[in-house]
C-alpha cells in the first residue's frame, strides 16, 4: 500500500514539529535556509528514557545543490510526500532535535559513472560530521569493484548500500554476486527490500544471496520487503540478517510492528528512519508505539547497530 499525498500529514507534521532548542553555532547557520523539519518547537519526550547511544540506520542525503531534485525524483518513485529536504544540513538539525546520537547515511547510484562523485560526496560529509556514518554506493555496471572498495575503505566509508528496484537489477544478478564475493568477509551490506511492483529485490532473491554468501553482513532494509512485510517473513524468518524497520512501521502500525519485531527477535531488528522519506524524529517518536521492553529497546537503537557494523558506538557528548 502506498499512502496518498497528505495521508500522514497529522502524525508527521506533528512530530516535525519536536524540537529541542538547539546549539547557537546550528541555529545561526540554519536561520538563513530554513527547510522542512528545521522548525525547532515542541520536544519530545518519550515516556521512558531514551538509552544513551540512539543509531539512525537509514538515511539518504545529497549535496545541496541537487537534493530538491533528487528528493523529488524519490517521491515521485514511491508516489509519497516527502518529509525532509535530504541536505545533511537539514538531517543534522533534526539529529539534535530528535536525540539521534549516529545516523548511517547513504546515496544511491542510478548510472556506473555517479558511484566515485557520490562516494566522495558521502565521504567528506561524513569526515565533517563526526555523528554520520557512510555507506559507499556501488552500481552493477561500475568497471573496477575491487579498486572502489578499498578506495572507499581508505576514505573511511564502513558499508555499502544497493537499490536493485531504482538501479534496475535484480539482487542476485551475477554482476552483483560477484560484488558480494568481495565484501563478503570485510564489509556490511545494507540492501533496500522489496516493492510490489517490481521483482529486483524480491525476498525470495534475498534469501538465495544470503544462502549462498553466509558470511555476509546484510541489513534486509525495510522489514525484508517494503510494501511485502508478511512474504517477507516467509523467506527471511530463518536466514542469517538484520532487518531495519524503516518505511515499515509508518504503513503497519504499532501491533504488527510489535509482532513482527518480536517474530524476528529484537537482536536482528534496527531502528531506521528513511529520512528524507520521512523524519526521524516522528519515526523516534512512532518507534516508542511499540509494545517493548526498555531492553528490547536498548537492543534496537543501539546495541543491534553496534553489532551490524561490527563496531563499538559510544555516545558523542
Ligand atoms: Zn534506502
Amino acid at each position: 500500500m502506498i499512502m496518498q499525498k497528505g495521508q500522514r500529514a497529522g502524525h508527521t507534521r506533528q512530530a516535525q514539529e519536536n524540537g529541542s532548542q538547539q546549539p547557537a553555532s546550528v541555529m545561526q547557520k540554519t536561520q538563513a535556509t530554513q527547510s522542512p523539519g528545521d522548525e525547532p518547537s515542541r520536544l519530545w519526550q518519550p515516556a521512558s528514557p531514551l538509552p544513551p547511544v540512539v543509531v539512525d540506520i537509514h538515511n539518504h542525503i545529497y549535496p545541496e545543490k541537487i537534493a530538491a531534485k533528487a528528493v523529488e525524483s524519490v517521491g515521485r518513485f514511491y508516489g509519497i510526500e516527502m518529509s525532509a529536504d535530504g541536505s545533511a544540513r537539514n538531517l543534522l538539525s533534526i539529529q539534535q532535535q530528535a536525540h539521534i546520537s549516529y545516523s548511517l547515511v547513504c546515496s544511491v547510484a542510478l548510472k556506473p559513472d555517479q558511484v566515485q562523485t557520490i562516494n566522495d560526496f558521502i565521504a567528506a560529509e561524513c569526515q565533517r560530521h563526526p555523528s554520520f556514518i557512510g555507506f559507499a554506493t556501488m552500481h552493477h555496471d561500475f568497471p573496477n569493484k575491487a579498486a572502489e572498495i578499498q578506495r572507499v575503505c581508505d576514505l573511511g566509508l564502513t558499508g555499502f548500500k544497493l537499490h536493485p528496484d531504482s538501479q534496475g537489477v535484480n539482487v542476485d544478478d551475477p554482476r552483483l554476486l560477484e560484488f558480494y564475493a568481495l565484501i563478503e568477509d570485510k564489509l556490511p551490506l545494507m540492501l533496500h527490500c522489496g516493492d510490489y511492483r517490481f521483482d529486483n529485490s524480491h525476498p525470495h532473491r534475498t534469501q538465495r544471496v544470503l544462502r549462498q554468501f553466509p558470511l555476509l553482513k546484510v541489513n534486509c532494509a525495510h522489514f525484508g520487503g517494503w510494501s511485502l512485510y508478511d512474504l517477507a517473513v516467509e523467506f527471511l524468518e530463518h536466514e542469517r540478517c538484520f532487518l531495519d524497520i524503516s518505511s515499515a512501521s509508518v504503513y503497519l502500525g504499532p501491533r504488527r510492528t510489535t509482532e513482527l519485531i518480536h517474530h524476528y527477535g529484537a537482536e536482528r531488528i534496527l531502528f531506521g528512519s528513511d529520512f528524507p522519506m520521512w523524519h526521524p524524529g516522528t519515526e523516534l517518536e512512532r518507534f516508542y508505539q511499540n509494545v517493548l521492553t526498555p531492553a528490547e529497546r536498548e537492543q534496537i537503537l543501539w546495541h543491534s547497530a553496534e553489532a551490524y557494523l561490527d563496531r563499538d558506538l559510544k555516545p558523542l557528548f
